[in-house]
């Protein structure tokens, strides 16, 4: 309970806005932790954390490096379930944490099985549903696969939805969602990505010397579900580029997906300079990021954050929500065709000119100030 004074002495108990947040995977975490922060550095808010486990290691390096602990561990993927019992489980774990807990309001992000049972679970009991990233959409329902048609449903549930961009509110207006609640605030990946860079930690050594050789950095990351077929396309580019170019390297992460991991040990180039690594502790990759040429990926996330680090990055993808860094010129669409992958990176190392066009645009996904927006918003929703 919270006492406040009003303007006429009198002494008023108000009651916290009991807020449950939600997350299951590594960019939900990156995402939701400086929204979870901000609640709970104040007092108007009951900040209660909920980690489904979907993907438990790269999360737990998340939930550690900025020191958040979750009130509630689901760790669903310990049953080692289908992907159609992910969501179910979800959904029957999480109704039993808002039966006890009664939050006042549920916030999700994204567009995960966690994002889809959260909100569901939340809808079922008619607790406000609050979605992060709303309005994010490629309008082609197999494209990411499943996560357009988890936003696409999410947003059904929402009754506040946090749009990071104009182009996502117009989405939403587009699908009859009323104007009032809808909040363009930006991408908390900024607020992440800016906190994490401030901090300064020590790096592995192994990653340190890689960051320390004298070649062009090419980073590369790939894991959507949709591209596995196509994969291979991808890395007979990387395969031809090591070969023509003796002063660049790729570094590449690679996801905990096993499809993904198979097409990589039997595709990729055993080439010194192609590095194959675990996934990174999001430190050690914003620092890798920083000091990388450019970027290859099919990442979402990577798409927002790249840019506010003036890196060129080329889109592996068919198609891409993030269409304002396409506008703003941060981002090049490139598919997986062998050709146009090799074609864009040839002219992003050999054409200064044209590798300053991508890294000169401004980043279009936010200022770092995201949460204290979204804070401010759900408690004027309350008091209003
Ligand atoms: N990331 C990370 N370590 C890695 C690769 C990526 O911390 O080895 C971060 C990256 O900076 C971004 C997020 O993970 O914030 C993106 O996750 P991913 O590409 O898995 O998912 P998506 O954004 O496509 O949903």
């Amino acid at each position: 309970m919270l006492r406040i004074v009003s303007e006429n002495f009198e002494v008023k108990t108000l009651k916290k806005i009991k807020v449950m947040s939600v997350i299951g995977t590594r960019p939900e975490g990156i995402k939701m932790i400086p929204l979870v922060k901000a609640l709970k550095n104040d007092s108007a808010f009951e900040s209660i954390f909920v980690n489904t486990g979907q993907h438990k290691e790269q999360l737990d390096q998340v939930l550690e490096l900025f020191s958040v602990e979750p009130d509630y561990n689901l760790n669903i993927m310990e049953r080692k379930p289908k992907l159609e019992e992910i969501l179910a489980v979800i959904l029957v774990e999480l109704s039993k944490i808002l039966d006890k807990e009664k939050p006042d309001i549920v916030l999700v992000h994204g567009d995960t099985a966690t994002t889809l049972a959260g909100a569901q679970a939340a809808f079922f009991r008619q607790i406000p549903v609050g979605h992060i990233e709303a309005g994010l959409r490629t309008f082609d329902r197999y494209s990411p696969f499943p996560e357009e048609m988890n936003r696409q449903v999410v947003g059904k549930y929402t009754t506040l939805h946090f749009a990071a961009t104009e182009t996502n509110k117009s989405n939403l207006l587009a699908e009859l969602v009323n104007e009032k609640d809808i909040f363009v605030v930006g991408n908390t990946v900024i607020d992440a990505l800016f906190d994490v860079t401030s901090k300064k930690l020590d790096i592995p050594l192994e990653i340190k010397s890689i960051i320390e050789n004298p070649y062009h950095t090419i980073l590369l990351t790939t894991h959507r579900r949709e591209n596995l077929e196509e994969l291979n396309d991808v890395y007979s580019a990387v395969n031809h580029l090591i070969k023509e170019y003796n002063d660049i390297q790729f570094v590449f992460p690679i996801h905990k997906n096993p499809a993904v991991r198979k097409k990589v040990y039997a595709s990729l180039s055993k080439d010194p300079r192609v590095h194959l690594l675990e996934p990174l502790d999001y430190y050690v990759f914003s620092q890798l990021m920083n000091s990388s040429y450019f970027i290859i990926t099919d990442s979402g996330g990577i798409q927002e954050e790249a840019p506010a680090l003036k890196k060129p990055v080329l889109v592996a993808r068919k198609s891409t929500e993030r269409t304002e860094g396409i506008e703003a010129g941060t981002l090049k669409l490139v598919g997986t065709n062998t050709e146009t992958i090799i074609n864009e990176s040839i002219k992003l190392l050999e054409q200064p000119s044209y590798y300053q066009s991508f890294s000169r645009n401004r980043n279009p996904y936010g200022d770092g100030k995201t949460s204290e927006k979204i804070v401010s918003i759900i408690k004027n929703y309350f008091s209003s």
